[in-house]
């Protein structure tokens, strides 16, 4: 295996810069693993090899002419497919969008290149980011680089089987319910989702806009903080953006942990919580307690209402987003003889089952006589999973919970029952509800040496400590060092 594609991001970026390597021989070792292993795990829609050729390229002459360099120059990543990269196709694993170029790029998208990162592909996902496993991408299902019989989780299922299996070292992901965790998690990498109005969302595909959040995707938790150093601040074309200050996520990462107080949710811990999930948990806690950590035990109690608040909001919201996609205005077009026909089968061939069904779900609760009963109804309860982290944050800095509730599933067991398939997200979803910032970091494996992740979660605006908590147990472990042998 070549040496360059086990180094972190922030190596590559330090020899980069320093003349040690050329961005051009990095880029190119991570895209020959690609080729070589892309076949087993499906886990882009495209590698972009042109592209980032001629960026790595323009990298090294401005690295070789002195000028200024950016912090991730020269530097490979890999973004999900629902971002939008001027000039190049972006499907959102969707038939609808099939064909459609993105004409600008991403506020994100922007802000890399301007650091100089370099893109070496498009990441595959559940279409529209609907799922927790890519087997709803319209185009193919991605596999685990742990293990090719399973999922790779979902839906930045690209993304992370990428970062999992050595052909990219960092990558974007979007979150809206758990989709960067869970797929972190699933395959022994760290995956963050900012806290809501960190990162701006202007050109990345709407699911559900008061859940949405891009977040980085990496090895390590240094590269994470990285990348959120890059992608995180206010935006105007973002309204829900916020105008606050970006910390250097960086800096206070290595602070000392004595005296912090971690909480454990009670209502996490469940009977029939898998063991090997509860093990890892359990050797987690003797970890931080080593580092000088108080582990206090918490209650989140509105979690069990979670999921069912999740799918009336994110479906609802799906509903109105997802109207666009009408056959007129972009994307795949069925030709008919009159208009009303073109929209019905337009967006009857463009759309696949899951997407459909969370139409139907959200339209439906949305309609005059029901929005109160269930759309008013869930924004209640919204407040109220709000309110019991606003009530913890009172007595502990910081939350920690398994990131998912099994080891990552063998591909099809899920698919034919959707609520089976929502119950993967039952750790991750009210993080976004109440809008804090959470992350996973691989923490274990379970007896078949399928990787295992915990979930952090931060107060608003405390990606800083998240960051922090997180590489201390990163420096006292060494999950993230394991390859899959793929
Ligand atoms: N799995 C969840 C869903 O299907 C979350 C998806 C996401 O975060 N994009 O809605």
């Amino acid at each position: 295996m070549n040496e360059i594609i086990k180094m972190t991001a922030t190596e590559l970026a330090e020899k980069i810069k320093t003349k040690q390597l050329k961005s051009a021989e990095v880029v190119q070792a991570f895209i020959k693993r690609a080729k070589e292993t892309d076949s087993k795990i499906k886990a882009y829609m495209e590698i972009t090899e042109e592209y980032a050729m001629a960026q790595a390229k323009a990298s090294d002459e401005k690295i070789a002419s002195g000028k200024e360099t950016g912090a991730l120059e020269g530097v490979p990543i890999a973004i999900k497919d629902n971002i939008l990269i001027k000039n190049l196709r972006m499907t959102a694993s969707s038939k609808i969008l099939e064909n459609y170029i993105a004409p600008y790029d991403a506020t994100v998208i922007e802000k890399l290149k301007n650091s100089g990162a370099v893109f070496v592909g498009k990441t595959n996902l559940d279409e529209f980011a609907m799922g927790s496993s890519t087997e709803n991408s319209a185009f193919f299902t991605t596999k685990n680089p742990w293990d090719t019989e399973r999922i790779p989780g979902g839906s930045s299922g690209g993304s992370a089987s990428a970062v999992g299996a050595m052909t990219a070292p960092l990558a974007l992901g979007t979150d809206t319910g758990g989709s960067i965790r869970q797929p972190a998690s699933c395959c022994g990498i760290v995956g963050v989702k900012p806290t809501y109005g960190r990162v701006s969302r202007f050109g990345a595909v709407a699911f559900a806009s008061s859940l949405d959040q891009i977040g980085p995707m990496s090895k390590t938790v240094e590269d994470s903080a990285l990348l959120l150093n890059v992608i995180a601040g206010y935006d105007k074309k973002d309204s829900t953006s916020i105008n606050k200050e970006v910390p250097d996520y960086v800096k206070n990462i290595n602070k000392d942990l004595k005296g912090l107080k971690i909480g454990l949710p009670k209502e996490y811990f469940i009977d029939g919580l898998d063991t090997d999930v509860k093990k890892s948990i359990d050797e987690t806690i003797k970890i931080y307690k080593s580092l000088g950590c108080d582990i206090v035990e918490i209650s989140l109690p509105h979690t069990d209402y979670a999921i069912a608040v999740y799918y009336i909001i994110c479906c609802s919201e799906a509903s109105a987003n997802l109207a666009r996609y009408d056959g007129v205005r972009y994307g795949f077009r069925a030709e008919c003889d009159n208009l009303s026909d073109e929209y019905k089968k337009s967006r009857g061939q463009g759309f696949g089952p899951e997407v459909k069904r969370r139409i139907m779900l959200g339209t439906y609760a949305l309609s005059a006589g029901y929005y109160d009963a269930y759309y008013g109804k869930a924004q209640k309860v919204r407040t109220l999973i709000k309110q019991d982290f606003e009530k913890a944050y009172e007595k502990v800095d910081i939350i920690m919970t398994p990131s998912a509730p099994t080891p990552a599933f063998k591909i099809g067991e899920k698919s034919s029952d959707p609520l089976q398939m929502y119950l993967s997200d039952i750790f991750t979803i009210s993080c976004n509800l109440a809008g804090v910032a959470g992350m996973s970091v691989p923490c274990g494996f379970s007896k078949e040496g399928i990787p295992l992740g915990m979930q952090l979660l931060s107060k608003y605006f405390d990606e800083e400590k998240m960051f922090n908590v997180a590489y201390k147990y990163q420096q006292a472990t060494d999950f993230h060092k394991q390859f899959p042998r793929i």
